[in-house]
C-alpha cells in the first residue's frame, strides 16, 4: 500500500468563513494503482491531490505515505518527499518558455545535484518515454498543447517518482490530444501509482479505480465502470439550456425528478452529464419515446447536441 487515508479533512479559512474542503476522507491506494479521482468543480478534488503530494497537510485524520505518516514528517523531509517521491502534472503544463522540452526536463533534476551528463541522459530518457524524443530541442511554443503536455509527464518523472500526480491534465487539450494522454498517463501505471484529477467522467473512465467526491467527501469508490457507469459520459452539449429543455419536454425526465442536468466547465464549451438514478427506467422511458440511443446510452437531439445517461453509483 502507497497511501492510506484515515477520516483525513481539510478547512480553509477565508475572512471569517471557514471552508471544509474535505470531510473526512478514508482512502487506500495500492503501489502500482491507477486511479481517477472524479467529482464536480469545488468538491475536494484538488485539495485531495495537493495532500497526496505532500504540498499540504490535512487538517485532522492522518495520511500514510508509504508507511510513512505524512503529518510527523519534518519539513526537510517533506522537501525530499516532494522532490524524489511524487511528480505533478497541471492543467497548464507550466514549462518554462525560455527553454526547450529537454531543458525543462533537466531543470527538474536540478535539485538532485546530478552530474550534467548524468543529467543529460535522463531527460532524453524520459523524453523518449514519452515519445518526444526527436523534439527535445524543440521550445514550448513550439509544440502543440498535447506535446507541451508530454514533455511537462516527462519533466514529472525525471526524478523517477513512486507516484505521479496529475490535476485536470487535460483541460486544455482537444479530443485526440486528451486520448493520447489518457494512454501515455494509464501507461505509466504498474511501475508508478498514477492518481488523475478530473472532472472529465470520459476521461476518469480511463482508469480501472475511479474515486468519486462530492462536498469533500468519498461518493463512490470501485471498478471505473460501476462508478462511472459508462464511458462516455460527459459529452459536449452545444446549450445546456436547450438539452434540458428537450429531457424535459421530449422525454419527460425532469431534472431533479429524474435526471440532473449539471453545467459542465472547460474550454470545449458548455457540457451536462445526466445522473439517472434509474437506468433501466430511463432506457424504457427513451425507447417509448423512440429515441434511438447506442448501447452506450449516447444520443442526439435535434439540435445535434450529444447526450449521455450516466448509470448510478450504487445499484438501482
Ligand atoms: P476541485 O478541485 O474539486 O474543484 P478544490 O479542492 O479546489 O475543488 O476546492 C474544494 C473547496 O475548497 C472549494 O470550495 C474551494 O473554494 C475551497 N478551497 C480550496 N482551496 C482553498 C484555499 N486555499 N482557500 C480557501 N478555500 C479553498
Ligand atoms: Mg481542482
Amino acid at each position: 500500500m502507497i497511501y492510506e487515508l484515515a477520516g483525513v479533512t481539510r478547512s480553509f479559512r477565508s475572512g471569517d468563513r471557514r471552508v471544509e474542503a474535505l470531510g473526512g476522507v478514508d482512502l487506500r491506494i495500492d503501489a502500482g494503482e491507477h486511479v481517477a479521482v472524479t467529482g464536480p468543480s469545488g468538491s475536494g478534488k484538488t485539495t485531495l491531490l495537493q495532500l497526496l503530494g505532500a504540498l499540504d497537510k490535512p487538517t485532522s485524520g492522518s495520511l500514510h505515505f508509504d508507511g510513512r505518516d505524512l503529518g510527523a514528517l519534518r519539513e526537510r523531509e517533506l522537501t525530499g518527499l516532494r522532490l524524489r517521491g511524487v511528480g505533478f502534472v497541471f492543467q497548464q503544463f507550466n514549462l518554462v518558455p525560455t527553454l526547450t522540452a529537454r531543458g525543462n526536463v533537466e531543470a527538474a533534476l536540478d535539485p538532485l545535484r546530478l552530474r550534467r551528463a548524468e543529467r543529460r541522459r535522463r531527460a532524453h530518457e524520459r523524453l523518449d518515454e514519452v515519445a518526444l524524443g526527436d523534439r527535445a530541442g524543440h521550445l514550448p511554443s513550439q509544440l502543440s498543447g498535447g506535446e507541451q503536455q508530454r514533455v511537462a509527464i516527462a519533466r514529472a518523472l525525471a526524478s523517477e517518482p513512486r507516484v505521479v500526480l496529475a490535476d485536470e491534465p487535460t483541460g486544455q487539450l482537444d479530443q485526440a490530444a486528451t486520448d493520447a494522454i489518457a494512454g501515455l498517463l494509464g501507461s505509466l501505471a504498474g511501475e508508478r501509482t498514477v492518481v488523475v484529477v478530473t472532472h472529465d467522467l470520459g476521461l476518469a473512465a480511463r482508469a480501472p479505480r475511479v474515486v468519486q467526491l462530492r462536498d469533500g467527501r468519498v461518493e463512490a469508490d470501485g471498478a471505473s465502470d460501476s462508478v462511472v457507469g459508462l464511458a462516455a459520459v460527459e459529452l459536449p452539449v452545444r446549450d445546456v439550456e436547450a438539452a434540458r429543455a428537450w429531457y424535459r419536454d421530449v422525454l419527460g425526465l425532469e431534472p431533479g425528478g429524474g435526471v440532473e442536468l449539471v453545467p459542465g466547465e472547460g474550454p470545449r464549451g458548455g457540457r451536462v452529464w445526466l445522473e439517472v438514478p434509474d437506468l433501466e427506467r430511463a432506457r424504457r422511458r427513451l425507447a417509448a419515446a423512440g429515441v434511438e440511443c447506442d448501447e452506450d446510452m449516447l444520443l442526439t437531439d435535434p439540435d445535434g447536441n450529444r447526450l449521455g445517461l450516466r448509470a448510478p453509483a450504487h445499484g438501482g
